[in-house]
Formats: structure tokens, sequence, C-alpha cells
């Protein structure tokens, strides 16, 4: 749960977890986010996840619930819901997954039987865990079909989802990313899961607010089930959501509660609500495809900086880069931005000669920066910097000195949430 750094109570009742929450507050603004999972939740977000609707036991749906004082509770959801549906133009909403892996998994339990085969994208080409990699549980329940991306380009080969598909004739198909900076063409996907009577599922964790603000296809009109986080690009509370035609919402629902989980958290529902209603504005759509144009800008300032970037460049929020030519790993140079306070993340990249722990790759993003308002100005500074830093990783002089530099810049760009 959130909480307020103006509320005096965490500060008295534990000073030593407000004087944490405070160092993570001086961090968020201070550094610069890169991670595109992360983002900045409104101060209105934080508000509602900091709320007592966070005390309120309410299993079931709105209007069939198995506990009294459902009044409020009922229309908080009631709201989120018919916000959610609008923004997507879909048929059914359910927005009680705990966050996005359990909405998969809820997924998993509407459609499949234990031992079925399912198709997702490989992990080691941009795929999610819970797309059947064989440490979760997705791996681990079913059979796991991965298709992966061509080596001359590292872009979904369309090709071989269908060949695989046709082959292995799978009950659920997933389309979706996590570190992939390309966008997904929702139709072939349609039209191979059409072909094999699969379940697409889109996964959308990432790119929902682009889908929302319209910087990026909607999966919506295509796919039978379209799951999603709500705290990337979305911007609302760490949380989860389900989108679906008609004819499968009761199998969803049900696979959400009683399958999978218990009592909702009502707190997040009403920022999924508030996130909803922000996401709906002109200001929102300019955001999205603001992050997408600083995207394309920083992957371009990065290459012609020498960083060789996955498929070349971007069409989203993301950006893998592979630092190899750069005389490093992944992991030494992400270390290293994240010393100098670009904070990022190592990330394999697509036919990884290196291991997962200590990949070839970064992995970076502009969803939280353009929170904070930044330009295509900033996007060029941030490339200066990662490219002096990716240089000499060892070099802590350096990276004090950029440090401090970032701090001064963040200081003109105020993010969202935090008032200090
Ligand atoms: C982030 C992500 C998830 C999982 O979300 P959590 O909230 O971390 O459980 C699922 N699918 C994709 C594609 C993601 O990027």
């Amino acid at each position: 749960m959130a909480t307020l750094e103006r509320d005096p109570a965490l500060a008295a009742a534990d000073p030593e977890i407000a004087r944490l929450i405070h160092e993570e507050i001086i961090r968020e603004r201070d550094t610069i986010r890169l991670i595109p999972s992360e983002n900045y939740a409104s101060r209105a977000v934080l508000e509602a996840c900091g709320s007592v609707l966070s005390n309120k036991y309410s299993e079931g749906y709105p209007r069939k619930r198995y506990y009294e004082g459902q009044e409020v509770i009922d229309q908080v959801e009631e709201l989120a819901r018919q916000r959610v549906q609008a923004l997507f133009g879909a048929e059914h909403v359910n927005v009680q997954p705990y966050s996005g892996s359990p909405a998969n998994l809820a997924v998993y339990l509407a459609f499949c039987k234990p031992g079925d085969t399912i198709m997702g994208l490989g992990l080691p080409s941009g795929g999610h865990l819970t797309h059947g990699h064989a440490v979760s549980i997705s791996g681990m329940f079913f059979k796991s079909v991965p298709y992966g991306v061509r080596r001359e380009d590292q872009r979904i080969d369309m090709d071989e989802v269908r060949a695989l598909a046709r082959e292995h004739r799978p009950r659920l198909l997933w389309a979706g990313t996590t570190a992939y900076p390309r966008q997904l063409d929702w139709a072939a996907f349609r039209s191979i899961a059409d072909e094999v009577g699969a379940i697409l599922a889109a996964d959308i964790a990432h790119i929902s607010g682009l889908v929302v603000g319209g910087a990026h296809p909607s999966p919506v009109p295509f796919a039978d089930v379209v799951s999603s986080t709500t705290h990337k690009t979305f911007r609302g509370p760490r949380g989860g959501m389900i989108l679906c035609k008609k004819e499968h919402a009761s199998a969803i629902d049900r696979a959400v509660f009683p399958g999978l989980q218990g009592g909702p958290h009502n707190q997040a529902t009403a920022g999924i609500a508030v996130a909803a209603r922000e996401a709906s504005t002109d200001a929102f759509k300019q955001y999205a495809h603001q992050v997408v144009s600083n995207a394309k800008v920083l992957a371009d300032a990065l290459s012609a900086r020498g960083f060789r970037l996955v498929t070349g460049g971007t069409d989203n929020h993301l950006i893998l880069f592979d630092v190899t030519d750069k005389g490093t790993t992944g992991k030494l140079a992400a270390q290293a931005m994240a010393r100098a306070g670009l904070v990022g993340n190592y990330n394999s990249i697509p036919f990884d000669p290196r291991k997962p722990f200590d990949p070839s790759g970064v992995r970076i993003g502009t969803p939280a920066i353009t929170s904070r308002g930044m330009g295509h100005a900033e996007m060029h500074r941030i490339a200066a910097w990662i490219d002096e830093v990716v240089a000499a990783p060892g070099d802590e002089a350096r990276g004090a000195r950029i440090a401090a530099e970032i701090a001064e810049l963040c200081k003109g760009f105020p993010a969202p949430g935090i008032l200090l």
C-alpha cells in the first residue's frame, strides 16, 4: 500500500519503514527511471491505493458477493470495469487479478487443462515467463512450444509461428512480449489461431497504455482474451486486468474467482478506476505518442553512437541494446548505469551467447521519463550519458559526476505522484 509522504502517522508509528519510503522517494525523484516496465502513478492513483478500501473483503463480483457491506465496493469495481471496458472497446472486463502473472494464470485456468499444448514467444526472444517458460508454472503444467525471432532481423517470424502451430495444434496461442521493441501483427496471429482452432490470448502488459492512447494497434478486435498489468504504460496501481469476448466472460470470471484468488484488492481496483479515467484524456493520448516518439529519438541517438540495437530500432516504448561491441557485458553496463543514475536492466538478447545472469544486452524504455515530461532534448542527453558510462563502466568518478548531473536535470521534471 502506498504511503503519502506528508502523512505523519507512519513516521510516528514506524520510523524505520517511513525512512525507507522516504529514501525510495528520493531515489525515484533523483534518478532517470529507464526500466520499461516501470512508471510513476499519479498522486490520485496513490491516494486511492492508500485508502480504507484495503480493509474490505469482497469475494465475488458486484451484486454477487459472499460478505455483506458491499454497497461502496460494488460501485468502485463497477466504475473500474466500465471505464476500462469503454477505453479498450472490450466486451467484458475483469479487474480483479492481483497482477499480470496471476491474470495470465487465470487465462490458462479458463481455457486449458494440465498437459495441453500452448505456444508463446520464448523468453530469450523477448517473451514473458508466464508464456510457457520452463521455470514457470506455465512451462511445468503445460506442454510449451515456444516460437522465436529471426536471426537476421530479430523480428518475430510469423512463418515459424504458423508452421509450429500447424504441427503442434496448441490449445492456446500467446501474442505478447516483455523485451521486444516492435509492434505485433494481431491480424496474423488471429489467422493462425483460426487455422488451428486455438484460443488467441494477447498479453499487453507492457503496452496497454500505448494501446489506449492510440500509439500501438489494439488487439481487442482480434484476440479472444487480452491480459494486462495496470502499472506499466497504463500508469495505474500494481495490478492486473483481463478483457475478453462476451462468450468467455463467465469462464474468465470463474477462473479469477473462485478458481485462483480470494478477495480482490479493492484499493487497487479503485486505483485502476482512477488510472482509467486519467487514460481517457487527450493528455494521455499525447503522453502515449510522446513515449514512442521519445523512444525513437533515444534509439536513433544510441545508434548514432555505435550501439547495436536489437531489430535496429524501436516502434514502441522499449529499446534493447547489445553492449558486446562496446567491450563490456549487459550486467556490468546496467550496474554502472544505475550507479550513474540511469536505472535500466540487464537483459538477454536474441541468440545471446552469454548466460541470462550476465547477458549481452541492456533493456531501457521511455514510459517513466515521458511521465516526467522529458522530450527529445533530454533523450539526446540520456544517450550521451549512457555512452559515457558504458565506455568506462569502472570509472566511479565519472559515474558520480553523471549522477549529480542527472539529479540536477530531474529537478526540472517533477515526477507524477512525488511531492518532495
Ligand atoms: C510484466 C509482464 C507480466 C507480468 O506482470 P507482473 O505484474 O509482474 O506479474 C506478464 N506479461 C508480460 C508480457 C509482462 O511484460
